[in-house]
């Protein structure tokens, strides 16, 4: 690796780590210090209601910025540095490998009865359970464990893992 990417990577890491440790330090969905930072980077985040929505149908999380909004800002701090990088997916698995531990510090606490309840739930109204047919279970995003609606989305609506 060049002596350059080495720096830059580090640069990368470090911006990350701050970028999450804000973003988890938040209540549910941001706050004022989160919105500024996204103002900072050049990241428009989501509207209210979007982010309300987001909230409601999304993976769950009990507190910290939401999902896409952490993505969209890893993204941004990190695209300048992959520029002039040789190896960029360094950088760019880094912020994948971020985004999914940030799924699981923000989950919320899942409690025996939540599971119970849950798994009830699931049996009922599972998309293959209401059609019939295992084939149309949604796929479910391999990174924030939301399920795609359509398979030809690119990227996941939540966390905008693509894959
Ligand atoms: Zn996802």
């Amino acid at each position: 690796m060049a002596a350059a990417d080495a720096a830059l990577l580090g640069q990368g890491h470090e911006a990350i780590t701050a970028i999450v440790t804000l973003a988890s330090s938040c209540p549910a969905g941001g706050d004022p210090r989160w919105d500024a930072t996204l103002a900072e980077l050049g990241v428009e985040g989501l509207a209210a209601d979007a982010r309300a929505r987001h909230l409601r149908e999304g993976p769950g999380q009990r507190c910290g910025a939401l999902l896409l909004e952490l993505r969209w800002a890893l993204d941004a701090a990190v695209a300048p540095l992959c520029k002039h990088m040789d190896e960029p997916w360094q950088l760019t698995n880094a912020v994948d490998q971020a985004v999914r531990d940030y799924v699981g510090a923000v989950r919320p606490v899942v409690t025996t009865a939540s599971i119970f309840a849950n798994a009830l739930a699931g049996a009922a109204s599972s998309p293959a359970a209401m059609v019939g047919s295992a084939d149309a279970s949604a796929e479910c995003c391999r990174c924030c464990g939301a399920p795609r609606q359509d398979r030809s989305d690119l990227s996941c609506r939540y966390c905008g893992q693509t894959s």
